[in-house]
C-alpha cells in the first residue's frame, strides 16, 4: 500500500522508516525493510512501523540503499512471511510492491514446473521470481528482465527492486499505482507520494505508467517498456508539511 526508497548517502534506515510513518494514514497491516549491505538484509513484521522498529533493534541496519513497504493485503494473509519486501529464490533479487497482479496464478503455475518454490502466498513473490527467471537467463540484465517481464503481466503495480551486485541502484516500474521520486543532491527518494519527499527536496518527478526507473545516487533515468529513455519532467512542490 505504501512504498518508500533510497538510495544516496545517508543511512538508509531512518529515512525509509520515517517515510513509511508519514503514508500510515493510507492503512496497512504489515511493513517490511530490505537494505543493502554487502547482500541484502531483510526485516518484515505484520503490525505497525513500530512493530518492525521494534524487531529490529540490535540488528545490522548499515545502508546507503533501502526500500520499505507497508502492505494492505490482496493476495494472502497479513502475516510476517506475506510482508514485503520479497527475496528472490536465489536471494538475489527483493522486491516491494503495490497492487495486483491479475494473471499470478498461470505465472505461478509456469515457475512450479520450472522448480521455483514459494515462501509466501503473494502474488508479488510470483512476480519476483518470474523476473528472477528471466534475469538467470539473460546474463543478469535486471533492467532487461524487468521489461520483457512487465510486457507480460496483467494488473496494476508500482515496484522498486533491488540486486545485490549492483549496491547503489533502485529499479522501479509502475502501471496504475502511484510513483513519485524526489531529486536530492546525490540521493533519490522514491516513495508511493510525496509527504515522504517533501522535508528533503521540492524538486519531484511523477513517473508514467509504463515507464521504468534506474536511480541511482547522481543519475536518474526514465525509459518505456519499448527501452528507449524519456525526459523526466520535473515539478516543483509547493506543500509544506
Ligand atoms: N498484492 C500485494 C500483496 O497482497 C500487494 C498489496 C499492497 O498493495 O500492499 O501482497
Amino acid at each position: 500500500c505504501g512504498i518508500v526508497g533510497y538510495v544516496g548517502s545517508r543511512q538508509a534506515y531512518p529515512v525509509v522508516i520515517k517515510g513509511l510513518k508519514r503514508l500510515e494514514y493510507r492503512g496497512y497491516d504489515s511493513a517490511g525493510i530490505a537494505l543493502l549491505n554487502g547482500g541484502i538484509k531483510l526485516y518484515k513484521k505484520q503490525g505497525k512501523v513500530a512493530d518492525l522498529e521494534n524487531y529490529t533493534i540490535g540488528k545490522s541496519l548499515e545502508g546507503t540503499t533501502a526500500i520499505g513497504h507497508t502492505r494492505w493485503a490482496t493476495h494472502g494473509e497479513p502475516s510476517d512471511a506475506n510482508a514485503h519486501p520479497h527475496l528472490s529464490g536465489s536471494g538475489e533479487l527483493a522486491m516491494i510492491h503495490n497492487g495486483i497482479i491479475e494473471n499470478y496464478a498461470s505465472l505461478k503455475a509456469d515457475l512450479l514446473q520450472k522448480g521455483y518454490r514459494f515462501k509466501s502466498d503473494t502474488d508479488t513473490e510470483v512476480l519476483l521470481n518470474f523476473i528472477e527467471d528471466i534475469y538467470k537467463n539473460n546474463g543478469g540484465n535486471l533492467e532487461e528482465a524487468l521489461r520483457i517481464a512487465l510486457k507480460r503481466v496483467v494488473g496494476a503495480y508500482c515496484i522498486l527492486l533491488i540486486e545485490t551486485k549492483n549496491p547503489d541502484t533502485i529499479i522501479a516500474a509502475r502501471k496504475g499505482s502511484p510513483l513519485v521520486i524526489g531529486i536530492g543532491k546525490n540521493e533519490h527518494f522514491l516513495a508511493s507520494d510525496a509527504t515522504p519527499i517533501v522535508e528533503y527536496t521540492k524538486e519531484v518527478v511523477y513517473v508514467n505508467d509504463y515507464e521504468i526507473a534506474i536511480v541511482k545516487p547522481d543519475e536518474l533515468i526514465l525509459k518505456n517498456l519499448g527501452n528507449e529513455k524519456q525526459t523526466p519532467f520535473i515539478t516543483k512542490l509547493d506543500l509544506e508539511l
